[in-house]
């Protein structure tokens, strides 16, 4: 499982879930696009069912990636830990992991909502982000139960957010190479954040 707010996807994303797929040795990765994010206001948001559709633009054709729409079937915040039962339910037999950047790794045990519950049913897979240490991640979620459930895997650093793409598309800036080209056609389409339709051109 690979969740997040993908406003937008980017190439960040699309690394990140190719090199858990390789390092993991995954059948699979499922994208899952959050429908309210629990704590925080999801910023420029073009709505949940928008987000979905550049996920599912930017896996188009590449069959080791999956799209869910398991968390907009939900009414409300949408937490891990159910959506993780919810996977569990639907797919009896599969191994579980759950792919996070170091950044969110490192709030598992403060600001999540039952973190242990989380480890019991997913080995957590973290790609070494923002400079956080293994060891720094490793402390942080040391005193959950199943906290020894981490599993670590190297990606080339790449210093691109969805907030900058987002910056970037409202300053009329190019996104091209930055998102996935069918994303950056689908946001200069659609005018999102501000865009022309010329940001994800050439
Ligand atoms: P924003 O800039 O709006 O906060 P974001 O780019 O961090 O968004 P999210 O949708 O919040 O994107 O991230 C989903 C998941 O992808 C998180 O686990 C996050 O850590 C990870 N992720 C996002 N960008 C990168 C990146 N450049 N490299 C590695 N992992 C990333």
């Amino acid at each position: 499982m690979f969740g997040g707010v993908f406003n937008p996807p980017h190439i960040g994303h699309m690394v990140c879930a190719q090199e858990a797929f390789v390092a993991l040795e995954l059948d699979v990765v499922v994208f899952v696009p959050v429908s309210q994010a629990p704590h925080r206001e999801i910023e420029e948001d073009p709505g949940a069912g928008t987000r979905l559709r550049m996920c599912g633009v930017a896996i188009t054709g590449d069959g080791r990636f999956e799209l869910s729409e398991i968390e907009l079937e939900r009414p409300g915040p949408s937490y891990t830990a159910d959506t993780l039962r919810e996977l569990a339910r639907r797919r009896p037999g599969d191994e579980l992991f759950l792919i996070l950047g170091g950044d969110e790794a490192a709030t598992l045990a403060t600001a999540w909502r039952e973190p242990e519950e989380v480890l019991r049913l997913a080995t957590v897979a973290v790609a070494e982000r923002d400079g956080r240490r293994r060891e720094e991640i490793a402390e942080a979620v040391s005193s959950l139960e199943g906290g020894e459930r981490l599993a670590f895997f190297e990606m080339p650093r790449i210093d691109v957010s969805a907030t900058l793409v987002r910056r970037r598309a409202a300053a009329g800036l190019p996104i091209r190479y930055l998102v996935p080209d069918k994303v950056g056609d689908f946001i200069g389409a659609k005018s999102l954040y501000g865009a022309s339709a010329a940001v994800g051109a050439g």
